[in-house]
């Protein structure tokens, strides 16, 4: 097999060639078809995230150590499992789930895994789908998405399944309500869609760039705002009618989460997502007066994928636009994802 890996942070991804492996136990193994690129793999690759007011997060203390195959967004066909797999789909396409967990402690027998203490999500602890063969740990991660565009399945494993989980957190929102979103690529147009799918329609998005705010309103944004105005919070407040039921920002920056806090109304919710870094301050006083709820959300729960699958199974969730590439062009995607020079929304890897 080959994958394209990090062999040195903040370097260009390398192709190697190694033995393909035989799954053992419950493992099942995949060759894979597609794999979309997520902006999460632009930090991993350069070794670390930024936790603002100059705090990093290194990759090494998360004990991983290159050469690493990152790439979380599977999809293939299902070509051999180990001796305690049960029965597999061999030969049949499957998305695969890839924040799996440890598979014995109490959330992951909740069905949990996502926030499991010790994950071992493909494609970040263990090899992932920049490659042409990809492992995973139980059968039960394997999804069947058929009837949809395979390429558009791999989105929802990570864009589309951390959206959703994100809206499902705002609880039921009541239809004369409005819910922000803040960054309008990939992300944020995945939101959209996950929204209108739940049957939501009140949604302002703002983002600095016009190109993608044009594609947010194309994707079903009843108004779009620039988030540099320095009259945003009125833009927005105007269009909604008053300060808003919740925001999901996408981009997690100190400036977009204050812009955020200050878009809600009393007992207002804001959904963290983006992992650009920053820091905010905060009056205790003030969180309990405004009765606000921040929270962050961190992909999603395999029951949350199905969901989301039948979803777009059903027609309720629409496509997003998709860049096919070949797989040799993941570094130029991670450049281009890095620079904010991607056009909207997402690109999905073709694997030979
Ligand atoms: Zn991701
Ligand atoms: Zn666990």
């Amino acid at each position: 097999m080959y994958s394209y890996d990090v062999v040195e942070w903040g370097q260009p991804l390398q192709r190697r060639e190694h033995a393909t492996p035989v799954p053992t136990g419950t493992q099942v193994l995949l060759k894979l078809k597609f794999c979309g690129v997520c902006h999460s793999d632009v930090h991993i690759r350069d070794g670390y995230f930024d936790l603002g007011g100059g705090k990093k997060f290194h990759m090494n203390e998360r004990g991983m150590k290159p050469p690493v195959t990152l790439g979380h967004e599977p999809f293939g066909t299902v070509l051999a499992a180990g001796p305690d797999a049960g029965t597999v789909p061999l030969g049949q396409d499957r998305l695969v789930f890839p924040w799996t967990g440890c598979g014995t402690c109490a959330r992951c027998q909740q069905g949990q895994d996502n926030h499991c203490m010790q994950p071992r999500y493909v494609g970040i602890h263990s090899p992932g789908a920049y490659a042409d063969h990809v492992l995973i740990p139980h059968p039960r991660y394997l999804i069947d998405a058929s009837g949809i565009d395979p390429a558009w399945a791999a989105t929802l494993s990570c864009s589309g399944l951390t959206t959703y989980s994100a809206v499902k957190q705002l609880g039921a929102i009541p239809p004369a309500e409005t819910v922000a979103v803040i960054g309008a690529g990939g992300l944020g147009l995945a939101t959209i869609t996950a929204l209108r799918a739940l049957g939501h329609e009140r949604i302002i998005v703002l983002d600095i760039d016009p190109g993608k705010l044009d594609a947010a309103k194309a994707a079903g944004a009843l108004a779009v705002v620039d988030s540099r105005a320095s009259d945003a919070v009125d833009q927005v407040t105007r269009r909604a009618g008053g300060l808003l039921f919740g925001v999901v920002d996408l981009v997690g920056s100190a400036d977009t989460a204050s812009l955020a806090l200050s878009l809600l109304r009393k007992g207002g919710k804001l959904v963290l997502l983006g992992l650009f870094g920053g820091e905010i301050p905060m009056s205790t006083v003030v969180m309990v007066q405004r009765a606000l709820t921040i929270m962050g959300s961190n992909v999603g729960t395999p029951a949350e994928l199905r969901e989301l699958v039948a979803l777009a199974q059903t027609g309720k969730l629409k496509p997003l636009p998709l860049e096919r590439r070949p797989l040799a062009d993941v570094s130029r995607t991670l450049d281009q994802l890095k620079a904010g020079t991607l056009s909207a929304g997402r690109v999905v890897l073709q694997i030979d």
